[in-house]
């Protein structure tokens, strides 16, 4: 069981208060620095290891920034990620290009700035072939997908043969053939099995079927394999009643396997990649809203100045965020409320049934593990903007890494001059 505790107190958020209004999401240097550290720590045996951040999890200059300290590349899946990972200067094979269903011009650009290509499909090479008129890159990488159920144990962790990435294990041993006639000269492999998993199991489960795989793979084609990529999946625990992953228990664990089967095949170069998002960051942020509603109807609501725009978990998969009433962290939770946000959807709502202590109008509503697929996922329904992201630094000062939207930012995709002149914006 782990203790649901906040990085900020309420003072702070007072203080906060001053200079920017709720909502908003905000960051912790510490822990991002911390967690940072016991991952590289926990693959150190691995000479050459990379954590390749997935960017989509939390996309802020800033924040891959203090993640580039530890040696962190990034891993990602559209144009405008590949740009960011280009304007923080990450260097071609810094940049992990994992996409699927990829646009042409998507690729064109990967292959400029030097990204290793992740290719989701052996269709994906003739596609490939024509943008890059033969000219493959020195260093592919394939995703696999064995299909079928993903299980420790008994216990089904996910359903990768209902999922659309990656290539069969017949396809992707005729990718590696027919890349390797290509002029390829490193490979890599990658699969992501399952999501959010909160045991230390996956990742050396996951690896032994990978590294198996490669064993394989250089047997029956003869090529040089440079990487294996973990990607992501290692989750943590949203829950209270959940017991958080220990990455040095799991580093060992890939260790183990590595030694077992990668060793003794001849095998003891290969680096290991991840592609870690949820686990790096999720814990490290929460969204900060103030109660500014109570509603007494057939259930007792709380409104908040926050909305699903800022934060979509709740609403798209009914995702369990911990709520922490700043200043009341240890008040008796002897009030049930559906905490809601102002979305014209009734499934804005992010906890329902919850027991809480007393609210009260004016209280800060500090929504947990927000760091990760939080602010990112957000969107702009009902002419709803998007919140500042601030960053709590080790010295306790607080710096803005991305302002807030202002509805200059919500019309600015309209060119009607004629009527938004009107606006003055
Ligand atoms: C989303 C994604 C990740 C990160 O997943 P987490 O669950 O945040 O760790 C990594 N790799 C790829 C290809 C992804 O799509």
């Amino acid at each position: 069981m782990s203790k649901k505790e906040t990085f900020v107190t309420l003072e702070k958020l007072q203080e906060i208060d001053k200079t920017y209004p709720t909502p908003y999401h905000l960051y912790d240097e510490k822990g991002i620095r911390e967690n940072a550290k016991r991952l590289k720590e926990a693959f150190s045996w691995n000479k050459g290891y990379k954590e390749y951040f997935a960017v989509k999890a939390t996309p802020n200059p800033y924040i891959l920034n203090i993640l580039k300290d530890y040696g962190c590349g990034v891993d990602c899946a559209s144009m405008a990620e590949l740009m960011m990972g280009y304007a923080l200067d990450y260097k071609g094979e810094d940049i992990m290009f994992s996409s699927n269903e990829t646009p042409a011009e998507e690729y064109e650009y990967a292959a400029k700035i030097g990204a290793i290509i992740n290719l989701d499909d052996i269709t994906h090479i003739e596609f490939l072939d024509k943008i890059l008129d033969g000219k493959f890159p020195e260093t592919m990488s394939c995703r696999y997908n064995p299909g079928g159920y993903f299980k420790l144990g008994t216990d089904i962790m996910d359903n990768p043969g209902d999922s659309k990435y990656g290539m069969t294990h017949e396809q992707i041993i005729e990718a590696f053939k027919i890349l390797k006639g290509k002029g390829v000269k490193n490979f890599g492999i990658h699969s992501f099995l399952a999501s959010n998993t909160v045991t230390n199991e996956y990742y050396p489960t996951l690896a032994k079927i990978l590294f198996e795989l490669a064993v394989e793979l250089k047997e029956a084609t003869g090529v040089n394999i440079k990487f294996i990529n973990l990607s992501g999946g290692i989750g943590i625990p949203y829950r209270p009643e959940q017991e958080a992953n220990d990455i040095a228990v799991i580093g060992e664990g890939v260790h183990k396997a590595y030694d077992e089967v990668l060793v003794p095949a001849g095998m003891g170069d290969v680096s290991i990649y991840t592609e870690l998002g949820r686990f790096m960051l999720a814990p490290y942020g929460c969204l900060v809203t103030k109660a500014i509603h109570e509603k007494h109807t057939h259930k007792e609501y709380i409104g908040v100045d926050a909305c699903a725009a800022n934060l979509m978990r709740p609403a798209i998969y009914g995702a369990y965020h911990h709520i922490t009433v700043a200043g009341k962290e240890d008040a008796e939770c002897d009030h049930m409320y559906d905490v809601v946000g102002s979305l014209c959807e009734n499934n804005d709502k992010f906890a329902i049934d919850r027991m809480l202590p007393r609210i009260d109008k004016g209280d800060y509503i500090i929504i947990h593990d927000t760091g990760a697929h939080g602010f990112s996922m957000g969107y702009n329904y009902n002419g709803k903007l998007k919140s500042a992201e601030l960053l709590l630094k080790e010295n306790g000062d607080v710096q803005m890494i991305r302002r807030a939207e202002t509805p200059k930012d919500y019309f600015a995709t309209f060119d009607f001059s004629d009527i938004l002149g009107k606006l003055n914006l």
